[in-house]
């Protein structure tokens, strides 16, 4: 059995007349995640991100007899941030809301940042969050969707995938400096204070010790722990 990625990419038209101004500047005056692979457009660095993580968990399937994931691209236009559908294998990331995030355009804007916690800018903020809604993939192919597992424990679980992934790429020497503090600070972000909501994802302290934990342990099972209870 294996199940298909369509990695959707936008490519809205005027919006993004403004954000590619930024990404013109993206190769020469930072390094983009993932060192050997400068990105100069956000398909690149999208691209290579989503690339390194599924090279990732193809390698974790096999060490544990699974089928491998398998990643397709397409891109098409959508106004959706990012996002993982069950129900089509697919992980949406629009360029527009990856180039918001590397600009540092919702630094201040996301549920934890507006609060003062984290800030959400740089590739390895993009990259965090392509490789969490990657998580959800796998989550999907271990059938832990069927489980009842509340929406929190699923959601720090592909926090600390992300890091797990992170880390791999580290030991292969592939972050540049400030990469891990930018995926940190991003987690701190994202996480919000709505708790009585239950598709609360959890507060940002809890989102970024997720994927640190990922990111300190000795591989992604140890990302088991967010959803046991
Ligand atoms: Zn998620």
């Amino acid at each position: 059995m294996t199940s298909r990625i369509r990695i959707r990419l936008a490519a809205a038209t005027a919006l993004l007349l403004a954000a590619a101004a930024a990404w013109l500047a993206f190769g020469t005056t930072k390094a983009s995640a993932l060192d050997g692979d400068r990105a100069t457009t956000a398909d690149e660095l999208l691209t290579n991100v989503i690339t390194d993580v599924d090279t990732y968990w193809t390698k974790q399937f096999a060490d544990a007899g699974l089928p491998e994931p398998r990643v397709s691209y397409q891109w098409v236009p959508t106004g959706q941030a990012a996002e993982y559908h069950p129900d089509d294998d697919t992980i949406y990331v629009s360029e527009e809301f990856a180039t918001a995030i590397y600009n540092g355009a919702l630094d201040q804007a996301l549920p934890g940042s507006s609060q003062g916690y984290g800030s959400a800018a740089g590739d390895f903020a993009v990259a965090y969050i392509v490789a969490h809604e990657y998580g959800h993939q796998v989550q999907d192919e271990l059938g832990l969707f069927e489980r009842g597992i509340p929406t929190k424990n699923l959601e720090l679980q592909a926090d600390c995938y992300a890091g797990a992934w992170a880390k791999s790429a580290d030991q292969a020497n592939r972050l540049d400096p400030g990469d891990v503090d930018e995926a940190i600070e991003a987690a701190l972000a994202v996480g919000d204070f709505n708790t009585s909501n239950p598709g609360h994802h959890g507060t940002p302290e809890e989102r970024s010790n997720a994927w640190q934990t990922g990111f300190q342990a000795d591989g992604p099972a140890a990302c088991n722990a967010f959803i046991q209870s």
